[in-house]
């Protein structure tokens, strides 16, 4: 069965095409376009955007997956969360292709999506997941019939917290891989560190960190080296306590910033002392893309979900715990 995912909740409009067969996942193509501003990321815009890069990402995913559109037998878009404008472009393509090719539709929750591509692409059985990205973080487990959300950010994301530090320090776009840069080299200063019970906060980290870029005082580089350990550390030490609250013996991270080498260590060192096992998605899925679309709609077909036309509208506000998980038996 051949499933094509629209991604389209962000910054970052995708089409991917996989093929399921059993349980196994191929993935045929996964093409994207990300909308890099100078500032913040402007909701119109990023919409705008995706409507520009729209029809080329999709042809270009025809082309690398060698099929022809009558192949696609399963139209899957991500239905929520994110902002509105960006979501509403995405489904109006998703449901326009579904009409086209006289194909069944499905809307899909977009933080689920990345952990299920992390999964199959790991091999992770039942993990305490991490997903870290631009607008979520949060540290999920599956239990009766849901992702539960056992810990989250009180205030901003940690990929924002990255992204706004970067720009404040003018390291520039994006700012995970600019402020590994920017830390080579540097020794840890005291700066804030937020855990509530299972939660945790990342915007007194981020004024402290860039208030000591304005004072001048300490040397860039160890500003970002001691705000991004903070931002690590913190995650890792609820990471671990979910891991011992539910005896679970694995953890996997997903979601942009899974990209980053020195939060996979972290993760690595932290499991390693605790014999469990510690899996990342790889970076190609890290980010926002189609592929983690697609398969989530043919996870949830498969278990007889499908929507209809008049009930693809978006959910801005879908949370990871409000998805009925009917696959996992
Ligand atoms: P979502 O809609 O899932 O919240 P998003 O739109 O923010 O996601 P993603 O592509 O999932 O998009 O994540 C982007 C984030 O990942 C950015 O904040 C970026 O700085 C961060 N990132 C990318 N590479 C790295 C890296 N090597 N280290 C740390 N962070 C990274």
């Amino acid at each position: 069965m051949i499933t094509i995912g629209i991604e389209g909740t962000a910054h970052t409009f995708g089409i991917g095409i996989i093929e399921k067969k059993g349980k196994k996942c191929t993935i045929l193509s996964s093409i994207k376009k990300t909308y890099f501003p100078d500032k913040g990321i402007h909701p119109r815009e990023a919409a705008q955007h995706h409507i520009t890069v729209a029809k080329d990402i999709y042809l270009e995913a025809l082309k690398k997956a060698e099929i022809k559109e009558k192949d696609i037998d399963l139209v899957s878009f991500s239905m929520g969360p994110g902002l509105m404008p960006s979501l509403k472009t995405a489904a109006i393509f998703a449901r326009t292709l579904s009409q086209k090719l006289k194909k069944p539709i499905i809307g899909v929750n977009h933080c689920v999506a990345h952990i299920e591509i992390g999964k199959i692409l790991t091999n992770a059985k039942d993990p305490i997941v991490i997903f870290v990205s631009g607008g979520n973080s949060q540290i999920i487990g599956y239990s009766g019939g849901r992702y539960r959300i056992f810990g989250e950010t009180l205030d901003i994301a940690v990929g924002n917290a990255i992204d706004k530090f970067a720009r404040i320090a003018k390291l520039g776009n994006p700012g995970g891989p600019k402020l590994d840069k920017a830390a080579i080299g540097g020794n840890y200063i005291k700066m804030p560190y937020s855990v509530k019970g299972m939660d945790f906060s990342f915007s007194g980290l981020l004024t402290s960190a860039s208030t000591k870029i304005d004072q001048n005082k300490n040397e860039l580089k160890d500003i970002c080296y001691s705000f991004r350990h903070n931002c690590f550390a913190m995650l890792t030490e609820v990471a671990e306590r979910a891991l011992s609250h539910t005896e679970k013996s694995e953890i996997l991270v997903v979601g942009g910033v899974a990209a980053s080498e020195t939060f996979k260590n972290m993760l690595n060192i932290m499991c390693k002392e605790r014999g469990a096992k510690a899996y990342a998605v790889p970076t190609e899925y890290s980010g926002d893309n189609g592929a983690m679309i697609a398969w989530q709609g043919a996870l949830e077909h498969s278990a007889g979900r499908e929507h209809k036309i008049e009930d693809t509208h978006v959910t801005p506000k879908w949370r990871t715990d409000q998805v009925e998980i009917e696959y996992i038996k």
